[in-house]
């Protein structure tokens, strides 16, 4: 009897969530209406470079993240004046769960659900409307940390977390990673291949048609670099060199009606 309600319990839950899932993918890509995105900046240098800088953020440090997205959108056809909002809200002071590098299925699990929870908690303690996607920008003291861990984009919980410099002279370059990571959580892939790093020819060409082929001038935001020639591949300084190439318009559902 009590296993046959543990597993329809269970069951439920998997339902609930499996729902949850596909209703988040289809109401953040329909495109009818503004698509509200929020950037919550967390310090993780805690040794006050991060503090201060994080102090000095302000919403017009960000705008170019929604004035790319929307451009883009709009030269894909998308008809709303206002395709994504991207608001700056206020620090967190929690810190998001970390993933285990040797995690397995089921960590990852528990920790998908925790960070889930966390973006759920940070969201309401903002005291402003929740957004629908929400990023998380870890920012590190650049004096220590010369790189920083992986950044992640999920669509399972439309949150990301993005690893970032506290340096005034990286904002610009920390957006397009801002940027890569709320494409993802609305179901981009990546278009680099990940050992070399190469972007993938060619979807992850902003140019593929380009003649000759080399150096390519901008990137897709997907592929995170442009090739310099075939074996040289250059992160872009900032959005103003990126663009959403036809195959990432596609994932998100960028679609001329
Ligand atoms: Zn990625």
């Amino acid at each position: 009897m009590w296993r046959k309600v543990r597993i329809a319990i269970l069951l439920l839950i998997l339902a609930v969530a499996a729902y949850s899932n596909w209703y988040d993918r289809l109401s953040t890509t329909d495109w009818d209406e503004t698509l509200y995105i929020g950037v919550f900046p967390v310090d993780e240098a805690q040794n006050g470079v991060a503090r201060d800088y994080i102090g000095r953020l302000s919403a017009n440090r960000i705008a170019d993240i929604e004035e790319f997205l929307n451009r883009e959108a709009h030269e894909y056809g998308i008809a709303i004046a206002r395709p994504v909002s991207v608001e700056l809200y206020p620090p967190v002071e929690e810190r998001p769960p970390e993933r285990a590098a040797d995690a397995n299925i089921l960590q990852n699990m528990w920790w998908s659900l925790k960070l889930r929870m966390y973006a759920r908690r940070a969201s309401r303690a903002s005291g402003k409307p929740p957004p629908q996607v929400r990023i998380f920008v870890l920012y590190h003291d650049p004096t220590f940390s010369q790189t920083v861990p992986h950044s992640v984009g999920m669509q399972k919980g439309l949150v990301g977390v993005v690893h970032a410099f506290a340096d005034a002279g990286m904002t610009r370059a920390n957006n397009v990673v801002i940027t890569h990571e709320i494409l993802h959580t609305l179901g981009a892939s990546d278009k680099y291949d990940p050992l070399t790093l190469a972007p993938l020819y060619p979807i992850g060409y902003a140019e593929p048609d380009r003649q000759p082929r080399f150096p390519q001038s901008f990137t897709e935001i997907m592929a995170g670099r442009y090739a310099i020639d075939a074996r040289t591949f250059e992160m872009p300084d900032s959005l103003d060199d990126v663009v959403v190439g036809d195959a990432t318009a596609l994932e998100i559902r960028w679609i001329r009606k």
